[in-house]
């Protein structure tokens, strides 16, 4: 059997990639505490459930199952949260990849593929940000995954294990089956949360409508969650293959605004309610990717390229009955 570890399969990005590696031939083995993920998004493999803190837990596991590669999700993921309990997200993310290190390292395992993302930036003015553009995080969420990024260069660079961190914009949709999608508690995603204010949600509140952009509403990178999961199974290979460690970006290179994601919306049949509030911190103007690493190296391009069909799956997803 091709097993792949999964630290985080029970969460949202997680669980969509456990079943694209299903689908390419892969046994994806979950490994979750599941203090956000959910039990029953873990349907194409067997669940550990574990703390990746359990380092010893971690080694039996990866003893048990001698996965080829780690695929590294499970992770704290709240910008706001993050800046308000930074203690939280340095423990969890930088404590816990240690963890995973260790247990690795134990079982000479040395391939792993780590979920980064567009929040190493922070603040640019870039229009379309690259690989080589400096990172300056600017809440502890960005932080604490840029500090496992340089570990990870580290660790590469003695030669003592390869890495492919894989820089994620803004994940959004949904499984296209309806089999899986989209859980937090507490929500705190714009499309799940504009959605769910045309039901019996309250008012969606627009973070910021002063930003130098040019709605005044900050632009994100949306990429469907499929097309992210399908990047995983090419790094895989690539690493699998003798590939070089490697930073890349996952983005589909169009940003779209708050303002414009709710005329979709609404456009689509959605009504959303909305109201003006203030900027949320940690959240920059502008993060839209230049994704030509990834399309050229992993020869990865979305299959979503049009931000209503992946709204489509999205309203699909959460007006499901
Ligand atoms: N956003 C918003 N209202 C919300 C949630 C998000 O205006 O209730 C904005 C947020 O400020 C950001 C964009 O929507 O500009 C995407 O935010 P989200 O939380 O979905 O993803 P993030 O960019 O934080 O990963």
């Amino acid at each position: 059997m091709k097993n792949i570890l999964v630290t985080g399969g029970a969460g949202y990005i997680g669980s969509h990639t456990c079943k694209a590696l299903a689908l390419a031939g892969y046994e994806p083995i979950t490994y979750d505490n599941l203090s956000t993920g959910h039990a029953d998004a873990v349907k194409w493999g067997p669940l550990v459930t574990g703390d990746l803190h359990d380092t010893q837990k971690l080694t039996a596991c990866l003893d048990q199952y001698k996965p080829l590669v780690v695929i590294h999700f499970a992770a704290s993921a709240y910008v706001g949260e993050s800046v308000i309990n930074p203690f939280k997200y340095y423990q969890n993310n930088l404590g816990g990849s240690l963890s995973l290190l260790e247990a690795m390292r134990s079982q000479s395992l040395d391939k792993i593929i780590f979920s980064s993302t567009c929040a190493t930036y922070g603040m640019t003015d870039l229009q379309l940000i690259d690989e080589a553009c400096p990172q300056q995080p600017i809440n502890p969420y960005g932080k604490s995954k840029l500090m496992i990024e340089q570990i990870l260069a580290d660790l590469s660079n003695q030669g003592q294990l390869k890495q492919i961190s894989l820089r994620y914009f803004n994940a959004v949709g949904d499984d296209e089956d309806g089999e899986i999608g989209e859980r937090h508690n507490p929500e705190t995603h714009l499309i799940p949360l504009a959605i769910s204010s045309a039901l019996e949600g309250p008012e969606l509140k627009i973070f910021g409508t002063d930003y130098q952009t040019p709605d005044g509403t900050a632009v994100r990178d949306y990429l469907h969650v499929q097309d992210i999961g399908k990047a995983h199974i090419l790094a895989l290979e690539c690493l699998l293959s003798g590939g070089e460690s490697n930073f890349i970006n996952l983005g589909t290179g169009k940003g779209h605004s708050v303002k414009e994601i709710i005329t979709c919306l609404q456009e689509l049949g959605i009504s959303v309610r909305a109201n003006k509030a203030p900027r949320r911190a940690g959240d920059p103007a502008f993060l839209v990717a230049n994704p030509l690493k990834a399309n050229t190296l992993l020869k990865w391009q979305p299959e979503y390229t049009n931000i209503k069909d992946i709204l489509k799956t999205a309203i699909a997803w959460h007006t499901k009955a």
